[in-house]
């Protein structure tokens, strides 16, 4: 059990809510051209620095317009051009199982696909299609911890109580919002060095109130 309140559920709700809106990031994959490169991006973000993600999105979309495309392309040495070639045999392995049939668009069929996991399937749904799904990572559990003033490991994000505080905490109406803002606070102000005298939050941040930066 994670010791939390609904007013202060709500409150940081709303801050990240309004941070976001006014610190929206127009990454290219945001407004992406098709459900293939959104979940194609997806896959490129993962533990990736999204301004790294832009310059190979931008080149995968122009030379790979469907799966088919890249299912059909045998040529490797691109991958490497775009600093993607960690990432080649997940990308391959989906663009073949896309290759003949639409991007499946609900939680159970993405999980089915090789290479889509809890969190790329999650983003997609939320960011991609409006779903009210709940993206969990390192950066989100670094933030809730700081905020709420609760311990956390590489584990942390797998367990049940810190699961069901996500949850709480993403707006099912307005999931996506939500979401955009969580990504862009954290790589923004709530980092590994977190910018606190910057941050909205800090009022009622355990975190900033236990490094003496809580308040003025
Ligand atoms: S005050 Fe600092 S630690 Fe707390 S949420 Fe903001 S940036 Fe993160």
């Amino acid at each position: 059990m994670i010791p939390t309140t609904e007013e202060a559920r709500a409150w940081l709700r709303e801050q990240l809510l309004t941070w976001g809106a006014a610190n929206f990031a127009a990454f290219p994959w945001r407004t992406p051209a098709s459900l293939w490169h959104a979940l194609a991006a997806e896959v490129m973000l993962q533990r990736t620095r999204a301004e790294q993600v832009v310059p190979a999105y931008n080149a995968f979309v122009q030379r790979y317009p469907t799966p088919a495309h890249l299912a059909a392309d045998p040529d490797s040495a691109v991958f490497a051009t775009l600093g993607l070639h960690w990432r080649e045999p997940l990308l391959r392995d989906l663009a073949r199982a896309l290759a003949d049939r639409p991007v499946p668009q609900t939680l159970p069929e993405l999980l089915a696909l090789p290479g889509v996991g809890d969190y790329i399937a999650a983003a997609f749904c939320s960011l991609h299609l409006g779903q009210p799904a709940t993206i969990i990572d390192a950066n989100v559990v670094r933030l809730y911890g700081r905020f709420f003033g609760f311990a956390t490991d590489g584990e942390t994000r797998r367990k049940r109580p810190f699961i069901a505080l996500a949850q709480q905490m993403t707006p099912p109406e307005n999931a996506r919002a939500y979401n955009y803002a969580l990504l862009d606070f954290t790589r923004e102000l709530c980092t590994v060095t977190p910018d606190c005298p910057r941050c909205p939050l800090r009022p009622r941040c355990a975190y900033a109130a236990a490094a003496g930066v809580g308040m003025g």
